[in-house]
């Protein structure tokens, strides 16, 4: 199938063509007919689909057919991330109409987002709280609004969103179109759908299931060597960009650390940065000044790097759709991709659940050169640099980085001492 099938706007052709999509995705396949029909919609998709041009396009095109000053598209998402490149998608696919998006999220000034709002826009993005403000303050008008697009409906309901949406829905006229995405369907979302969809369309792509350019593999480790492990695991492996995962803000910032002594360009993005410090750390990352980004699941929702060539989870995510979003940010479109998970003896119930739902049994992996068998260091031993023999022993010379060995160009050469500093706790 081609573009060229959806009829669209010759200006949105061009801005797909500058955007170096060739074909449409299946999610887009079927979602931009039944969108373009005016017709309300529920997407059961994850992200890495093509989602969000699934619902841009067709939004952008029915946009594109009058013209008027008025917030006419909202879109709804669940952080800041998702919500700055949705908007980026927007901005990008309607390259050359004419139309306005501006993007609206906590944690920064209100003013210029309010300056935003009074010079006119076609397309607000917005996470809800900040909405709720603007709303509150009388900031914006949604008088003319056609359409509300809800996207990953199932993380805004993690995030406690739900009555949120609700109330922003009350600003709205009633009379609109309503694209609700999701990459599942538990009961709260299948309430807010019947609530906010009416006589809707469903469209459902790879409900659950990874994308399919993803290899997945399993290395059971001591939770102690977690650390060790993965520097090992950078060290032998030829990656491009790695998103690292940790259950916790801290251990993401604590990993960060000690993938930096030991010569990573490696970063860290958890709730508690400033707005300032999450948008240099992603942009350091999408740019590849950092090879390694260290993340919690909140804090990568929606991470969008499209040279992410391994996932690494660090520590097992909660639940098995955690792992579909966290895996869902390597492979994306054409690319492959790896997802390496490190697995101790707490993780065997979300082992089988995660393999019942890939339908194959998961590869089991360990390092030749790895010593698997080191004991914990005694608090006395750990942090302390001079320990280095003991650790040192853990790693032949020969395994041990150098930067003519490295395959990682993102690679800093930092002195031995420094490097080895592996004691993790929870
Ligand atoms: P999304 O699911 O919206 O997060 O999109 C995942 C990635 O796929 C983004 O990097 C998009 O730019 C890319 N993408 C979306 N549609 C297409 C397409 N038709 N062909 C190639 N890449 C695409």
């Amino acid at each position: 199938m081609k573009f060229d099938a959806f009829d669209l706007h010759q200006d949105i052709m061009r801005a797909i063509a500058h955007n170096g999509y060739e074909e449409p995705t299946p999610i887009q396949a079927k979602a931009i007919p039944a969108i373009l029909t005016g017709k309300d919609l529920l997407g059961l998709a994850q992200t890495g689909t093509g989602k969000t041009a699934a619902f841009a396009l067709p939004i952008i095109h029915r946009l594109m057919k009058s013209r008027g000053r008025r917030i006419r598209a909202l879109v709804l998402a669940p952080t800041r991330e998702l919500a700055a490149q949705i908007n980026e998608a927007i901005q990008n696919l309607s390259r050359g109409t004419g139309l306005k998006s501006a993007v609206i999220y906590g944690g920064v000034s209100m003013n210029p987002q309010t300056e935003a709002l009074k010079r006119g826009t076609d397309i607000v993005v917005a996470c809800p709280g900040r909405l709720l403000d603007h709303i509150s303050q009388r900031n914006i008008d949604f008088s003319g609004l056609e359409t509300l697009v809800i996207d990953e409906a199932d993380r805004m309901f993690d995030m406690g969103f739900l009555p949120d949406i609700r109330r922003i829905a009350g600003h709205l006229p009633q009379k609109r179109q309503t694209l609700l995405f999701s990459a599942t369907m538990p009961d709260d979302i299948r309430r807010l759908a019947d609530d906010m969809l009416h006589d809707a369309l469903t469209v459902q792509i790879g409900y659950k299931k990874p994308v399919a350019t993803v290899t997945h593999a399993l290395y059971p480790v001591e939770h102690h060597l977690k650390a060790a492990l993965l520097i090992e695991l950078l060290a032998t492996t030829d990656t491009e960009s790695v998103l690292v995962f940790t259950r916790t803000k801290r251990r993401a910032e604590r990993v960060a650390r000690q993938l930096s002594k030991a010569g990573f360009s490696a970063t860290s993005l958890q709730g508690d940065l400033s707005q300032n410090k999450r948008e240099k750390a992603i942009e350091g990352f999408r740019r590849g000044s950092y090879r390694i980004l260290v993340a919690t699941d909140i804090a990568a929702r929606g991470i969008d790097v499209s040279a992410i060539s391994h996932v690494i989870n660090f520590d097992m995510p909660d639940t098995a759709d955690a792992y579909t979003h966290r895996i869902g940010r390597t492979g994306r479109a054409q690319n492959t991709g790896d997802a390496f998970t490190f697995v101790t003896r707490d993780d065997a119930a979300m082992i089988r659940t995660i393999e019942q739902i890939l339908g194959e049994k998961l590869q089991r992996k360990t390092l030749t050169d790895f010593d698997y068998t080191k004991p914990k260091d005694t608090p006395a031993q750990a942090g302390n640099p001079n320990q280095s023999q003991q650790q040192r022993a853990a790693y032949p010379a020969s395994r041990r980085f150098s930067p003519s060995r490295s395959r990682n160009a993102g690679r800093i050469h930092t002195p031995a001492s420094s490097r080895w500093t592996t004691n993790l706790d929870r």
